[in-house]
């Protein structure tokens, strides 16, 4: 089945009505997280992943008051963006992105949140100076914290989810902020898939500090699912990826 004919023909006003209740959960999840870690409620941005999902959706989450929206393959999410280029949404990029698609994703992209080595940041680069329009591209370092952490022995081969070992992240972060065109925003990670959210977002956290030092400006901190956001903004999370939670189980990708 697909995510067409799963928000199809039941009316669009049936989904908006669905689509308001699981926007209005989240934004009481975040500000319970906000309150409990003694921060602002508007410290934490909202990101909604609508990989898999119609243009229709994104358009009923820009009228609920969406600002930012995430997608996963260049190829779904060109089409998508074109179908709600007049939303003035911000786009993110958070999938595993491959060098002779930068040209394409930095089209429509505002943010790259899954630069996770250096031929990617040198292709996003040139993408860039490939536009008309002087813009900067936001990148954010997507850290693996499958690795890291003790707990490399229980990584099955091909759950990788991507991202630089942390030990490469500082260096990857000079060569983002050195590279013109880009702009060094912060980082970006998936919590490990067999280990406590808590303690992976803390390690993240103490890494971000430590790039922060040298790019006092990369404040920005991606982390949080669905599953965990909780732990994220107890962790200092200023923006959360959320996809099934707002808009529903996702049909498998692959
Ligand atoms: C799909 C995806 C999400 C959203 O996941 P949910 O569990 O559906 O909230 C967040 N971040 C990345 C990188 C994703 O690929």
């Amino acid at each position: 089945m697909s995510a067409v004919s799963m928000s199809g023909d039941t009316g669009g006003g049936e989904r908006a009505l669905q689509l308001a209740a699981a926007l209005k959960g989240v934004q009481e999840r975040i500000a319970r997280s906000c309150a409990s870690a003694g921060r602002p409620a508007d410290s934490v941005l909202l990101v909604a992943v609508t990989k898999t999902w119609p243009a229709s959706d994104v358009r009923l989450l820009a009228q609920l008051g969406v600002a930012d929206v995430a997608e996963s393959r260049e190829q779904e999410a060109g089409p998508k963006h074109d179908a709600c280029a007049d939303l003035g949404l911000r786009w993110h990029f958070v999938g595993q992105l491959q060098r002779n698609k930068a040209v394409a994703v930095a089209r429509w992209a505002h943010c790259v949140e899954s630069v996770d080595r250096e031929p990617l940041v040198a292709a996003l680069g040139r993408a860039m100076q490939q536009h008309e329009e002087a813009r900067d591209l936001a990148v954010l370092v997507q850290v693996d914290l499958e690795t890291g952490g003790g707990n490399e022995g229980e990584v099955t081969p091909g759950a990788r989810r991507g991202g630089a070992r942390p030990d490469d992240v500082p260096r990857l972060a000079d060569l983002v902020d050195s590279t013109p065109g880009l702009a060094l925003h912060g980082l970006m990670a998936v919590a490990p898939r067999a280990a406590d959210p808590a303690a992976a977002f803390a390690r993240l956290a103490l890494l971000a500090e430590r790039v922060r030092v040298d790019h006092p400006h990369a404040r920005v901190l991606s982390a949080g699912m669905s599953s965990d956001l909780e732990a994220a903004v107890a962790a200092g999370a200023t923006q959360v990826r959320i996809g099934s939670a707002l808009l529903g189980n996702r049909p498998p990708l692959r």
